[in-house]
């Protein structure tokens, strides 16, 4: 008898039609003999919807009080799902992030999973009854409600999956498993059939929000294999797993996109040492996470400051920047929240010189302006105007015959 942990993403949950029918495939799992524990999402649309709630009421809700409103999407999947089981004579019990407990950092909307107590899970699954857990937050050590970031019922059920040890942690989607590129911006991307952690996790971290990337970390850290399917019935499905030999090591493996950023320029900074650490420290105690950095060549004893940061942080940094900036008596910050950040990916590449030359050109001939650039051992990712992100993306996959799997 093996464990298995299935996850099922708001796609799957949009309405009580669709609950069923999940709990359809859970009770046939149970019924060929295996242990099940599931984790889910909040239905499909109901974190945004009560994100905007939210805002109605304050344009800067307080961390504490919104992480409890947005919990709530889970509680109610997870109790709805448990309802529709028994209806099927599947006996299951929903268990909240607090129960477990499931322990967090106090980093409110991007916390940090601590410990996970399995003693509930386990006595479920003995008992014969399917857990189903509420994805997405846990509790601080001294009670207060978290959640993991968008996205984070991955991790949840990565987690679990490793705390368990169960034999592999299902994502059970809207797509049948990773692609070269997000199939519903490029027709032509190629289903994979495996992909190592190492990739997906690039993949993940650059916009390919088919998994968070904090799940890929914890997968790779517990060598949990993942596999990637959809709830909507198909034979195909991706395998994420630890590299081996026979895996394709392609120069570019996939194309992603990444429309979450904004940037932020400081204009005609005085070119001393140490103005990088009086822009950015504010960032780093508001725990702001800075991306792609660039400081122009030096005129005449001034420069010019870019970076990029999460578009949803932007108020905030230009507030700290703005602050430091007539400190340090630079002319003035530019903000520009309309930009996408394109990326190639590919262990291949190390090995590959000329991958960015083949980038740039593809870009240049469309007339795509890039506006920045960052490099790494395994991807290249270019800034350019939002409006040609999606077009950006197409050219690239056919730039480099993702499609064929070259
Ligand atoms: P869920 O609600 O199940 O968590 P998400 O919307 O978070 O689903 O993730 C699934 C979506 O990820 C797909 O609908 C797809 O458009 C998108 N996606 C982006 N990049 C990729 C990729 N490389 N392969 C597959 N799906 C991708
Ligand atoms: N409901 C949360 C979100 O929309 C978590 C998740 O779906 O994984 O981001
Ligand atoms: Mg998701």
């Amino acid at each position: 008898m093996a464990l298995i942990v299935q996850k099922f993403g708001g796609s799957s949950l949009a309405t009580p039609g669709h609950i069923r029918r999940v709990a359809g495939t859970i009770a046939a799992t149970r019924n060929r003999g295996d242990q099940v524990a599931v984790v889910v999402s909040a239905m499909e649309g109901e974190t945004d919807r009560l994100l905007d709630l939210a805002q109605e009421l304050s344009p800067e809700p307080p961390a504490r009080e919104q992480d409890s409103l947005l919990a709530t999407g889970e509680q109610a999947s997870a109790a709805l799902m448990a309802i529709a089981l028994h209806s099927l004579g599947c006996p299951a019990r929903s268990f909240l992030g607090l129960q477990l407990p499931l322990l967090t950092d106090g980093n409110h909307s991007r916390a940090r999973i601590l410990d996970l107590s399995t003693g509930l899970l386990q006595q479920a699954l003995e008992q014969g009854i399917v857990p189903v857990v509420a994805g997405f937050q846990g509790v601080t050590a001294d009670g207060a409600i978290t959640t993991l970031g968008r996205g984070g019922s991955d991790t949840s059920a990565v987690a679990l999956a490793a705390a368990l040890k169960a034999g592999v942690c299902e994502i059970h989607t809207d797509v049948d498993g990773v692609y070269t590129a997000d199939p519903a911006i490029c027709p032509q991307a190629r289903h994979l059939k495996k992909i190592s952690y190492e990739e997906m996790l690039e993949l993940a971290g650059l916009g390919a929000k088919v998994l968070q990337i904090r799940s890929v970390e914890l997968a790779q850290k517990y060598q949990v294999p993942l596999l990637v399917k959809s709830s909507f019935g198909s034979n195909k499905c991706t395998w994420v797993v630890k590299e081996d030999e026979n895996m394709e090591s392609a120069v570019v493996s996939g194309i992603t996109l990444d429309r979450s950023e904004a940037k932020l320029s400081v204009i005609r900074v005085p070119d001393r040492p140490g103005i990088a650490y009086r822009i950015l420290s504010p960032l780093a105690e508001a725990a702001i996470n800075v991306d792609m950095i660039i400081q122009n060549a030096s005129s005449e004893g001034y420069t010019d400051f870019t970076f990029t940061l999460p578009k949803v942080d932007l108020p905030k940094a230009r507030q700290l920047v703005e602050f430091v900036a007539r400190e340090i008596e630079a002319l003035e910050v530019r903000a520009d929240n309309n930009i996408a950040k394109v990326s190639a990916v590919g262990t291949g590449m190390k090995n590959h010189p000329g991958v960015a030359a083949r980038m740039f050109k593809a870009l240049a001939d469309e007339n795509i302006n890039i506006q920045m650039i960052s490099t790494s051992e395994i991807r290249i990712s270019c800034v350019i105007e939002a409006k040609y992100g999606e077009l950006a993306v197409r050219i690239l996959h056919e730039a480099f015959n993702l499609a064929n799997g070259a």
